[in-house]
């Protein structure tokens, strides 16, 4: 579970990010979070995997209070959390099967287990005629699935995804979302950021919209709500 309350993040430059925003979000969900560009999402996103501190309010995630979190445990807590984003940020000096081991190498998995979970997660994105391929041999949807694959190879319990179609045309984004879905589906909460107002009022999931830092919006099975 995630839980935030009243955080503000005001940047080292003076921006205010966050400004007291609240929310809950239960094992499993799907959360979509919409608003304009600068609202403050990727800020809200990076500090549920402590990329970024909040400049004050109390964060929980799955037990962690992030606020007494020691630097030391912060491997805990990423492990529980697979990241995207909209670049696909793969090594570009490793293969498939690299880029994906490496994930469970850093956590110190015992190699045979890297090895078969590694394969596992390859055949759950339908990419295992890829193994000993470069990214760059790869289409962007491609190293999308590679992407998702690698932030899942540990079983964590959250995914953070910030605008993970952002670089996709509309069938590949599609293909993504399927996959995404099928990762919820098994029990991984989702958090995904995105503009794609056709996904999000497909999908009809919960949508939290934020605005100059709060949100402005929290519904069920929301819409995106916005013309662009
Ligand atoms: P969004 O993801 O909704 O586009 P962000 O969270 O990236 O919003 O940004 C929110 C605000 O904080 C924007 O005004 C942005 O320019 C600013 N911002 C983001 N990161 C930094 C940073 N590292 N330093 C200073 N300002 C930042």
């Amino acid at each position: 579970m995630i839980e935030m309350h009243d955080i503000w993040k005001t940047y080292a430059d003076g921006t205010h990010a966050l400004r007291g925003l609240s929310v809950r979000v239960n094992p499993s969900e799907f959360v979509y979070v919409v608003g304009p560009s600068g609202a403050g999402k990727s800020t809200f996103m990076k500090l549920i995997y402590r990329e970024e501190r909040p400049t004050k309010g109390s964060i929980f995630v799955n037990g962690f209070n992030l606020e007494k979190l020691k630097q030391r445990k912060i491997p805990y807590l990423r492990r529980n959390i697979g990241v995207v984003f909209q670049d696909f940020r793969l090594l570009p000096k490793l293969t498939i099967y690299e880029n994906i081991a490496f994930a469970m190498e850093v956590i110190e998995a015992p190699k045979k287990i890297i090895k078969k979970r590694t394969l596992e997660v390859l055949e759950l994105v339908n990419l295992k005629d890829k193994v000993n391929s470069l990214p760059t041999q790869l289409s962007g949807g491609e190293q999308q699935r590679i992407a998702i694959a690698r932030a899942i190879v540990n079983n964590p319990s959250v995914i953070i995804a910030d605008e993970p179609t952002g670089n996709l045309d509309p069938d590949t984004s599609w293909d993504i979302m399927k996959l995404m879905e099928e990762i919820n589906f098994r029990g991984t909460t989702i958090i995904m950021a995105t503009h794609n107002k056709e996904i999000v009022n497909t999908m009809r999931k919960r949508v939290l919209a934020i605005e100059h830092g709060h949100i402005v919006r929290d519904e069920i099975r929301g819409d995106y709500g916005y013309e662009d």
